[in-house]
């Protein structure tokens, strides 16, 4: 806005009525977020300032799109651009509403369900559920992936769920052109609470967890507890001159052995659960009941999107920044 047309526009606000103040405060805090969004689009802009499409140096200004954001043409090619083109957020109309669908995810309070999300913000559902899997995308690096010093390994389970597969509806539709699942349905394996079918460990999926006391964290799906397994994990984190503490799978102590590092075990019996006063697991387990909390509202995501819910886990845990999100995409 000029800044004659700005100050008729604040000689105004003596008109308005308490009614309208409270309207105008709304809309400026839209407005306010609707602006954060674009500046950090455009920040993009700035900072690569070639054609994304011939790499020419020349460009113009060339009015602004339909969402708002600084439009460029190409001297060289002639073509168009803006800070949106090409990035995982192109086709997003409203990236002050993704900005908010992002603070949702990584802010302090337990993110809200898709459904009530969408009711917030004014949109679909299916669409929070896509930007939810863009951010989780977004966010695979939280994890980190260097540790050293006294570090601290463990594991920890969530069971295998196929939500949303329609696998059973179509076995009892037709069970000669759809054989049952391999796993039972969850509830079959418990009887009154209490289990009553074997076999239901092989379906826990395990995640190797690692911390070490400079704060560094990782979750990582493995698929089995061999010792061929944690060592080749380990192997790509692990500083040559670590000192590994866990609960004594074998993996751990082949892993110490191969690399000649010390190796603490800690009991999981009262007493024993520090091997020293500076070694024990007390940091993994820690994080093990944040990711448990962190789950549970969830009620088992689909095994196929795990991967993504522990990555948001890690980033929530870390107070990852969804500016910065916004900025990765
Ligand atoms: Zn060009």
């Amino acid at each position: 806005m000029r800044s004659h047309d700005y100050r008729r526009f604040v000689t105004a606000f003596d008109r308005l009525t308490p009614a309208q103040i409270e309207d105008a405060r709304t809309r400026l805090g839209d407005a306010r977020r609707r602006r954060e969004a674009l500046a950090e689009i455009e920040a993009r802009t700035k900072r690569e300032r070639n054609c994304p499409f011939c790499a020419g140096d020349r460009r113009q200004r060339w009015g602004r799109t339909r969402t708002g954001v600084q439009r460029y043409r190409c001297e060289g090619c002639q073509r168009t651009w803006s800070g949106r083109t090409g990035s995982a957020i192109r086709g997003i109309h409203r990236p002050d509403l993704f900005l908010a669908a992002a603070r949702d995810m990584l802010g302090d309070r337990k993110p809200l369900s898709v459904r009530k999300l969408a009711g917030r913000l004014g949109l679909d559902k299916h669409t929070v559920w896509r930007w939810r899997m863009l951010i989780q995308r977004a966010l695979s690096g939280a994890s980190d992936a260097a540790f050293v010093g006294v570090v601290e390994a463990d594991e920890a389970f969530q069971r295998e769920s196929r939500k949303g597969s329609r696998e059973w509806v179509r076995h009892f539709r037709d069970p000669r052109a759809w054989p049952a699942p391999p796993r039972r349905r969850w509830h079959e394996y418990r009887h009154r609470g209490v289990l009553t079918m074997r076999g239901l460990s092989r379906w826990q999926l395990p995640i190797l967890t690692l911390t070490d006391r400079s704060g560094a964290r990782r979750l990582e799906r493995i698929p089995d507890r061999r010792d061929s397994t944690i060592c080749q994990t380990l192997r790509q984190v692990m500083a040559a001159d670590a000192v590994l503490c866990s609960d004594g799978l074998s993996g751990y102590a082949a892993y110490a052995r191969q690399h000649r590092i010390d190796h603490f075990v800690v009991g999981s019996k009262p007493g024993t659960r520090m091997a020293s006063p500076t070694h024990h697991i007390q940091n993994a387990n820690a994080l093990h009941a944040r990711l448990k909390g962190f789950i549970a509202p969830f009620r088992g995501p689909a095994s196929r999107y795990l991967d993504g819910y522990l990555q948001w886990f890690i980033a929530r845990d870390r107070g990852v920044d969804p500016v910065a999100v916004l900025r990765a995409l």
